[in-house]
């Protein structure tokens, strides 16, 4: 480094140090709130368990219990608590709405034929043969039937509006198929349970259509397991899809049909599900049988796959708690055999803002960050938070999952790694040159020279040159110039936050910080970077309140840094602590925490002081509304410290509050026991030099 500047004749000056760090497996992108260091996360990895709503019975998990060897009554017992199999008068015949909304229908004939009738009869002519599609349109006033080459039968109209159109088969084994509707087919169509055509209104798009089923027909056609699972799971599915058909009568009244055929409802397969022989057969060997609660029959929601524990209702839909849709723990789905039981899913910053700007609840602009840390119980997200440029929006689980196409709510946001920036600012009125030297954990190296114009700034993004490592960075000008760095994180895809911080414009031999804790969910790390080139001898000595000390020697490599994990000290995994060091060679240091505490949650990074005083000053303070104001004050002196803490509300009389410090001890003052809803600057002085 100084070569290369002598060699250019030029004098150098040190500017600025910074030592810092990131970790490996962390950083979320956040909005930092000031147009100096905005991070933009590029990609969203979203991993997660399970697929559907997580309420009632898990079909994975139902699988694994009859594999285990449990009966399908103990597997409904245990996914719907307090429930039991009944047997229950079950309607005749059910309506299933195929297709709404729709200007034309489509109907193609694959085995036998088929026959439009109305309540007035038979329609002459109007048979659909074998290899057929016939369409049926709206129009003056009824509807239009055309044949296979588009002509229109009989040149007049049939039915109308609450006068259906009828579809029956002609022989037995007739199978009719809807292009429109997946090409589903349908088979058993006969006077007593044809496919209806409705016309709803004069909109062009205006018909309907509905197959009248036979209640157990069709719970045949439902595809919801495969039938060749162990049979005791396929009937307890056969009893919760009853169950929830007779529930569900009704609920698409305003449509003019019992139950959908999508998986809003039940997902139904119709005719190609009947071939299923384990699924029919355990229709038919629990017919009649539903699942009941107090004399009612149960509400029997299911889903895919839990993730590993199913949820209560009112955490997922909201309203209020039903009895036996309670969470419980499932050991059973999250074997190998269950392809949602772990998964993954990318997607890019742009195709975030499209999806979450799609839509009002979540249109947030551009997107600064996303809270996923409100969970259920069972630990499902219960309202994402997104924040972006056009404001925060809040959403349940479930919309979520909707709105980021997500199989499930048991879900997290990968961390990316920390994302790391150096800040250089010039405030003179001639350019400065600047050279950025960063030094990667693995001794990797990478260096930057930076023109920073006139009463300018750059950035410089550390990530672009050394990703996925703990970095230390030097800034070398040629002229007077302020560095910061900014860093912005998700530790352990948790705890988000940011931190910026000055760097340090000297090295020391001897560091002191007063602030440190390990307890609860408080991590604390520090860092030495030692930017010469000579190895450095070093001593971390940390101080716990109750006087317990211990001397860490460590050895930092020319150029390197080394990161100490406090809590990975014996002794100091579970306390407060201040601590000092003493190096033979100059060194930066610094102190980082990461914390969970009181529904608070973040993380700072704080340089070391080089010194000792006697006297400190605190500027800034904030005892209202949910902040907590906290005084450290580190003693590694031999003897006992006086120390007078004079709180200064403003414009008041400051507290005085006094207190003895240990040797080689700590002490804390909660200033909000002193001055509680306030603003106030402080000022320390003890008798002897200490940290604060
Ligand atoms: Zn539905
Ligand atoms: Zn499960």
């Amino acid at each position: 480094m100084r070569e290369r500047a002598s060699r250019r004749g030029k004098a150098r000056r040190a500017a600025a140090w910074l030592a810092s760090f990131t970790l490996a497996l962390s950083a979320l992108a956040m909005h930092a709130g000031t147009e100096r260091a905005r991070a933009f996360r590029q990609t969203y990895t979203f991993e997660g368990s399970g697929w559907g709503h997580g309420v009632g019975m898990c079909q994975y998990g139902a699988r694994g219990m009859a594999a285990a060897g449990h009966g399908y009554r103990e597997i409904l017992a245990y996914y719907y608590r307090g429930t039991q199999v009944s047997p229950w008068p079950c309607p005749q015949t059910i309506r299933v709405g195929l297709l709404e909304g729709v200007d034309a229908v489509q109907l193609a004939a694959d085995a036998g034929s088929f026959r439009f009738y109305t309540a007035e009869g038979d329609i002459p002519g109007g048979v659909i043969t074998r290899g057929e599609t016939w369409t049926v349109k709206p129009g003056n006033g009824g509807f239009l039937l055309l044949r296979p080459d588009g002509s229109l039968l009989n040149g007049t109209s049939y039915g109308g509006v609450s006068k259906p159109l009828y579809l029956r088969g002609t022989s037995g084994g007739d199978v009719l198929r809807l292009p429109q509707n997946g090409n589903r087919r349908l088979g058993h169509l006969d006077s007593g349970h044809p496919l209806e055509l409705n016309i709803q209104g004069s909109a062009p798009s205006s018909l309907r259509a509905v197959v009248i089923s036979d209640f157990e027909t069709y719970l045949k056609g439902l595809d919801e397991v495969p039938g060749s699972w162990p049979q005791e799971a396929v009937k307890a599915q056969a009893v919760a899809a009853r169950s929830y058909a007779v529930r569900a009568l009704g609920k698409h009244a305003s449509s003019n049909f019992d139950i959908c055929d999508e998986v809003h409802c039940q997902y139904y397969r119709g005719y190609d599900k009947e071939s299923d022989s384990g699924w029919v057969r355990s229709v038919d060997a629990t017919r009649g049988e539903v699942l009941t609660y107090a004399g009612q029959v149960a509400q029997c929601f299911y889903s895919s796959s839990c993730g590993g524990h199913t949820d209560n209702n009112e955490d997922v839909w909201g309203g209020s708690p039903v009895p036996y849709l309670r969470g419980v723990p499932d050991p059973y789905c999250m074997d190998s055999v269950n392809p949602h039981a772990h998964w993954r899913v990318t997607y890019s910053r742009e195709e975030m803002e499209a999806r979450l700007n799609a839509y009002a609840g979540t249109s947030v602009g551009t997107l600064y960050a996303v809270d996923l840390s409100d969970r259920t119980p069972s630990g499902r997200v219960r309202r994402a938070t997104f924040t972006g440029s056009a404001g925060k929006k809040t959403v349940t689980g479930e919309q979520l999952r909707f709105i980021l196409s997500l199989r499930s709510a048991m879900v997290d946001l990968e961390a990316e790694n920390f994302d790391q920036y150096v800040l250089l600012a010039n405030p003179s009125g001639s350019a400065a040159r600047a050279l950025v030297s960063m030094t990667g954990g693995s001794g990797a190296k990478q260096e930057l020279e930076v023109e920073i114009p006139a009463f300018s700034r750059r950035t410089v993004h550390v990530n672009d040159h050394l990703e996925g490592e703990e970095v230390a960075v030097r800034v070398e000008a040629d002229r007077g110039i302020v560095a910061e760095r900014a860093m912005y994180f998700n530790y352990h895809g948790n705890l988000d936050g940011g931190s910026c911080s000055p760097g340090q414009q000297a090295l020391s031999t001897t560091f002191y910080l007063a602030e440190g804790y390990t307890a609860q969910s408080f991590d604390s790390w520090v860092l030495l970077y030692n930017p010469g080139s000579q190895p450095a001898r070093a001593v971390l000595d940390l101080l716990r309140d109750d006087g317990f000390t211990r001397g860490l020697s460590l050895e930092v490599p020319a150029a390197s840094r080394v990161t100490v994990s406090v809590d990975g000290v014996e002794g100091f995994s579970s306390c407060a602590f201040s601590a000092s060091v003493e190096s033979d060679q100059p060194l930066a240091v610094e102190r980082a925490m990461y914390f969970e505490s009181d529904g608070r949650k973040g993380g700072h990074t704080a340089e070391a002081s080089p010194s000792l005083s006697s006297n400190w000053y605190f500027g800034e303070g904030y005892t209202a509304e949910g902040f907590d104001t906290w005084i450290l004050v580190g003693n590694p002196n031999a003897r006992a410290a006086k120390v007078r803490f004079h709180l200064a509300p403003p414009g008041g009389k400051a507290r005085v509050v006094e207190a003895v410090v240990p040797p080689r001890s700590r002490y804390t003052l909660h200033a909000d026991d002193h001055l509680p809803a306030s603003e106030l600057a402080a000022f320390l002085e003890s008798d002897l030099p200490v940290v604060a």
